[in-house]
């Protein structure tokens, strides 16, 4: 890896990310923040704006990370500040039920045609967790199947070759998880309908659940596929894994915590759900807690009534329906009307014009993938399904793109696996910025390294 130099050499990030590095596992609380694959150091950022971050050195940026997707609405997003505020006015923590709760909950229920119950939790990971549990009480089974590739979290049974961090850093895993929990998790190639059938015709009885990103987007986006049935329809992905776990007595889990309230107004069930299919449980996160911890699993009223305290599942938590944080989410499910998804899916048709244009320009392979508002840049030349397709790009030109384009106030997820965020904040003048940055920065990728 060559040698990057900081935004700001000899300044506070420095200073910070080394009194980080004594205290902190490699100075950060979650993996990816290290800019460990792109290398050089993070800034630390000081305060946000709208679709603007300042670092501690006083530089600024355009954001295109949005927190890894809380941030939709853009940074201090005056509504949502203002809710926070009047909530911690009224007290931080009951640790008893509140209006707030009732509330978040009707208005994703009110979105999600599947949801029929929902119960808050404190994460993404959280959720998908505990929708694993109840699907493997439901069933009586304990296999649940994922495909490699996608991220849900960092709960035992799902490390087996996620996407997120677990890709940007090229781990097959991790270690510390037991035996047990790998042996009953079975991971198949995104998108390939083959295995998946072989898998059920020898294995169906033993399986719990199915679990999925909606659309994958921890290895970059990739936008479900149309598959055939073998009576010869052509339906989305998404439809036929809900086909074959229901012909199996198993269920479906939607993880929608990065793609929910952002692909669409009702998450990507709203790009290719139908009356025909459903997921049995999907799993939130991200957007409906505004940038505050908050999670949710929900779905089928039957398989939900059997979380404790009438259900035997048990799940709970000190924090769970926090008022601050429903309250950022109700804000910012409030912000994200139709013209929200309007101003999103044309900022997301100017980047990615822009982007295609500057790579193009300078002789880069890359493919740009979209799902709804959600897109992200391969720095390969042919189109990717699997995770073996998405770690088959030139990660080293993705480096170089990024720095340029962090040295020129533009900061991009640290990552060539990740998706990038827009927010209603990121308006013609912050794109334009974009805009001038990317010529050098394309030139920068294609230049060898
Ligand atoms: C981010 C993410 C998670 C984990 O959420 P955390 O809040 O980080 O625990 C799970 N699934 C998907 C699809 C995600 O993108």
């Amino acid at each position: 890896m060559p040698q990057y130099a900081t935004p700001t050499p000899g300044g506070l990030s420095e200073e910070l990310f080394a009194r980080a590095r004594r205290v902190i596992p490699s100075g950060v609380n979650s993996p990816v923040r290290a800019f460990g694959s792109v290398g050089g150091t993070p800034p630390f950022l000081a305060s946000a704006r709208g679709a603007l971050l300042q670092d501690v050195d006083g530089r600024e940026y355009v954001d295109l990370v949005g927190s890894w997707g809380p941030m939709i609405l853009g940074h201090a997003h005056d509504a949502v500040v203002e809710a926070v505020r009047e909530a911690a006015g009224r007290g931080l923590s009951f640790g008893a039920p509140q209006a707030g709760e009732v509330n978040l909950a009707e208005a994703v229920i009110d979105r999600i045609r599947p949801v029929e119950s929902l119960r808050l939790v404190n994460s993404g990971t959280e959720a998908t967790m505990s929708a694993l549990r109840l699907a493997r009480a439901f069933t009586g089974r304990d296999v649940i199947v994922k495909f490699a590739g996608c991220y849900h979290g960092h709960a035992d049974a799902l490390l087996a070759e996620a996407g997120s961090g677990v890709a940007t850093f090229g781990m097959p895993g991790s270690a510390g998880v037991t035996a047990a929990a790998a042996k009953d998790t079975v991971v198949l190639p995104y998108g390939d309908v083959d295995a998946l059938r072989t898998l059920m015709a020898t294995r169906g009885g033993e399986i719990a659940a199915i679990i999925t990103e909606a659309a994958p987007a921890n290895m970059g986006v990739v936008a479900p596929p149309t598959v055939l049935t073998e009576d010869g329809r052509e339906i989305g992905f998404n439809q036929l894994l809900a086909e074959t776990a229901h012909a199996a007595g198993a269920l479906l889990i939607s993880d929608e915590v990065l793609t929910g309230f952002r692909a669409s107004r009702e998450g990507h069930y709203g790009l290719d759900g139908s009356e025909e299919w459903a997921p049995d449980l999907l799993t939130f996160g991200k957007v409906i807690g505004g940038g505050l911890p908050v999670g949710a699993f929900g779905g089928r009223a039957d398989v939900m009534a059997l979380l404790a305290p009438a259900g035997p599942v048990y799940q709970a938590g000190t924090l769970s329906g926090n008022p601050l944080a429903t309250a950022a989410g109700l804000a910012t499910l409030a912000g994200l009307d139709d013209a929200a998804y309007v101003q999103l899916n044309r900022a997301a048709d100017v980047l990615t014009g822009m982007v295609g244009e500057a790579l193009t320009a300078a002789g880069v392979p890359h493919v740009i993938q979209r799902t709804g508002t959600l897109f992200s840049v391969f720095f390969r030349d042919r189109p990717v399904v699997t995770y073996e397709d998405a770690k088959d790009q030139d990660t080293a030109a993705f480096s170089r793109f990024f720095h340029s384009l962090l040295d020129a106030g533009v900061y991009l997820p640290p990552s060539a696996f990740e998706a990038w965020f827009l927010s209603t904040a990121h308006d013609d003048a912050v794109l334009d910025r974009i805009g001038e940055a990317l010529p050098a920065a394309a030139r920068a990728a294609a230049a060898q390294g």
